[in-house]
Order: structure tokens, then C-alpha cells, then sequence
């Protein structure tokens, strides 16, 4: 029996085919998320890779930002359980998931079974999201990918101290102007994300072992930052920004049994 999960978010649409809730058979991620042709082109993807149609699907299940106006089903779950759920599967016996996307940042604690114990949210500002590193790398004019790389080369990392995007922008602008090097700037960008989320899981407690979800997680730079304000080692994998779409393919599964 094949399920799907839909992960219509702020920046990127995401889906997951499951088999029998346990064998992943595919994925996709596209560009554009709630209001684009983004869950479209996610979902056209995901089912051309597995050779299926929408009626070969038992249950479709969508999570994130806009999953009360994902077309195809009106069975929803939220993106806590969803990224619990998927982690759980990916990482067994992971107890702290760091989800940051494209515009919140959660930390959410499981207990030993996967289960969501509670969890901790930023949903009331850009810094420390996703959102922040997009509006920092196009100041710096390179591809967001490009800022976990240089941020690793960097020796001298910048401190980026303002809590807020708007004026940290201002800040990054005139430290470029300075002739502050662009590996360094990236070093001090990644880590005033990593600072603040370092901040909620704190706040949270810090239970081993850690993994990171959403797409902020193929950030190498993020990832190293959060480590070392932790103290402990972050889990990650290719899947990571599919960890909701996972989690909610595996939701669907569970609904039928
Ligand atoms: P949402 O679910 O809100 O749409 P995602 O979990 O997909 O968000 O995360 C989007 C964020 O992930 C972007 O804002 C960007 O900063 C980051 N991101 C996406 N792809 C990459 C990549 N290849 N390398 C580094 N960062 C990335």
C-alpha cells in the first residue's frame, strides 16, 4: 500500500511516497512553496519517479505552512508531528529535532518511542530562520548554498550581533564595505542562526541525540555553529529538508491501520 506525504511550505513544496508505512520509495523538492506551481511540480515529480498515479495512492496526508489548501486531500497533520514522525523513522531513537525552514524555527523533544513531549517555536521573526540566511546571501550576492561552505573556510568569523534581519542586513552591508572577507561574513551569518536556535533548544533541554530537519540542515555552516553552541553532535542526512513530507506519508499510513 503506497501513501503520500505533501509538505507545502513558505519556500519549497516537498512529497514522500511510502510503502506499507515502512519503505521510503521516493521523493521530490520543489522550488516554490503555498500560492506557487510548486505542489504541483513536487507532486508531478514524485509520482513520474515511482511510476504511479494519484489513484495508486491509499491515502494522501499534507503538513506545513499551506496544507489546508493542498488540493489533492483534506486530511492534514501539523508540521510537529509530521517532522517528529519523520525523524523518528530516519534517526531511530533520536530525542531533539531541530527544524529550521524557510520561515520558523522549532525545537521539538521526543520521548523514547518517537512521541512529540513538547516543543519550542520562532515564528515571530525572520532571524534565525531560513529567511535570514536567503536575505544575507544575496546581500553578499552568492547562492544560499554556497554560505554552510564558506562559512567552514572561514578563520576569523564576523560577529553579525544584530537580533533583527533589517538591521543585521545594514550591518553585513557596511562590514562588506569595510573589506571584511566574504568567508567570514558567512562564518558570522551561520552562526547568529545557529546562536539563536541554540537559544530555544536550550531553553527546551538539550536531550542527545540531536538531528536537524528542513532545508536550513544542507547548511554545513548552520549545522557546525549549532554543534559547537551545543556541545554535541547534529545528525543529518540527505532527507533532512524531507523529514515533514516523510513523517506525513508515514501519518497517512497510520490512519489506515
Ligand atoms: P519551508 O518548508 O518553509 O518551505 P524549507 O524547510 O524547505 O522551508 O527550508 C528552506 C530554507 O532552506 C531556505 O530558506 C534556505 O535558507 C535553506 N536551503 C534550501 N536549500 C538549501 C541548500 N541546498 N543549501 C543550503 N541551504 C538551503
Amino acid at each position: 500500500m503506497f501513501t503520500l506525504g505533501v509538505d507545502i511550505g513558505s519556500t519549497t513544496s516537498k512529497c514522500a511516497v511510502l510503502e506499507d508505512g515502512a519503505s521510503l520509495t521516493v521523493t521530490s523538492i520543489a522550488v516554490g512553496g503555498m500560492g506557487t506551481r510548486g505542489p504541483q511540480e513536487a507532486l508531478d515529480a514524485v509520482l513520474a519517479q515511482a511510476g504511479l498515479t494519484l489513484n495508486d495512492i491509499a491515502s494522501v496526508v499534507a503538513t506545513g505552512y499551506g496544507r489546508a489548501r493542498c488540493p489533492w486531500t483534506e486530511l492534514q497533520a501539523s508540521e510537529l508531528t509530521c517532522h517528529a514522525l519523520g525523524a523518528h523513522m530516519v534517526f531511530p531513537g533520536v530525542r531533539t529535532v531541530i527544524d529550521i525552514g524557510g520561515q520558523d524555527a522549532k525545537v521539538i523533544a521526543l520521548n523514547g518511542q518517537g512521541r512529540m513531549k513538547s516543543f519550542l517555536m520562532n515564528d515571530k521573526c525572520a532571524a534565525g530562520t531560513g529567511r535570514f540566511l536567503d536575505v544575507m546571501a544575496s546581500v553578499l550576492q552568492i547562492p544560499v548554498e554556497e554560505l554552510g561552505r564558506r562559512a567552514l573556510r572561514s578563520e576569523h568569523p564576523s560577529a553579525v550581533s544584530s537580533t533583527c534581519t533589517v538591521f543585521a542586513e545594514s550591518e553585513v552591508i557596511s562590514q562588506l564595505a569595510n573589506g571584511v572577507d566574504l568567508d567570514d561574513l558567512a562564518a558570522g551569518i551561520c552562526a547568529s542562526v545557529a546562536a539563536r536556535t541554540a537559544a530555544l533548544a536550550k531553553r527546551l533541554g538539550v536531550v542527545p541525540p540531536l538531528c536537524m530537519s528542513g532545508g536550513v540542515a544542507r547548511n554545513a555552516g548552520v549545522r557546525a555553529a549549532l554543534e559547537s553552541a551545543l556541545g554535541a553532535p547534529v545528525l543529518t542526512s540527505e532527507l533532512a529538508q524531507l523529514l515533514g513530507a516523510v513523517g506525513a506519508a508515514l501519518y497517512a499510513y497510520r490512519k489506515q491501520h
